[in-house]
């Protein structure tokens, strides 16, 4: 990997882009046992996804592999304010993915809709050290303040390119907490990297830099 890598932090496609590092993201129903893939992943049981009557068996699956070297976050994970699943619920599965992540020393990556101060909440209880990256940031200005306060990394994707709200949020964001990802967009990671570019007025290659310094800071420093 070098530091001319787009890094893409969380997408849902498989498909592999020369020049790329993206972590792709995999439900514990994608997840193969004895899994010695190189390709790097995440993995979580997403909020929209704990009703289901094994959840608990799912996180014991998660437990199971999260330890593989490919696995190199744990998420989606969070919370949902517009799903029909009670708060205490949700809560209990994300923290017990959060204690996961935390035994391995592995960063979370954030599923967070509308509950960002239960969110943190949970994050001040739990005490804990490894990063949290929120994925997909849409919010506004004072929620992003919060959330840069308590040390999380906000990732942004494809909203950049045309949420005007979010392209002005991004120029306002310190370049050593942020990153990019395409989520489950049909847009590409350097169409992402060259609008955030622009937006930052930088040389795509130091942006690129930059996001790797943060990956490095993240991800390697774990290992
Ligand atoms: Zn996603």
């Amino acid at each position: 990997m070098l530091e001319t890598s787009f890094i893409n932090i969380h997408t849902h496609h498989s498909i592999h882009i020369d020049g790329t590092l993206s972590i792709l993201n995999c439900f514990p129903e994608q997840i193969k046992i004895g899994n010695n893939n190189e390709r790097g992943i995440s993995i979580g049981l997403h909020p929209w996804h704990v009703n289901k009557d094994n959840a608990s068996s799912m996180i014991d699956l998660i437990k199971t592999v999260a330890s593989e070297k490919n696995v190199l976050a744990i998420g989606e994970i969070g919370l949902d304010r517009t799903i029909d699943m009670p708060l205490d619920i949700q809560e209990k599965y994300f923290i017990e993915q959060i204690e996961i992540a935390e035994n391995l020393n592995k960063p979370l990556i954030i599923h967070c809709v509308k509950y960002f101060s239960e969110l943190l909440s949970i994050k001040k209880r739990v005490k804990g050290s490894t990063p949290w990256l929120i994925h997909g940031f849409r919010k506004n200005r004072k929620i992003a303040s919060m959330l840069l306060e308590q040390n999380c990394y906000l990732s942004f994707g494809e909203a950049l390119l045309f949420d005007k709200n979010n392209q002005n949020l991004f120029i306002e964001m310190p370049l050593d907490k942020i990153f990019l990802e395409t989520d489950d967009s049909e847009n590409t990671i350097s169409e992402v990297y060259n609008k955030a570019a622009h937006i930052k007025g930088l040389q795509l290659e130091v942006l690129k830099a930059k996001l790797f310094d943060n990956y490095k800071t993240v991800f390697n420093a774990n290992k």
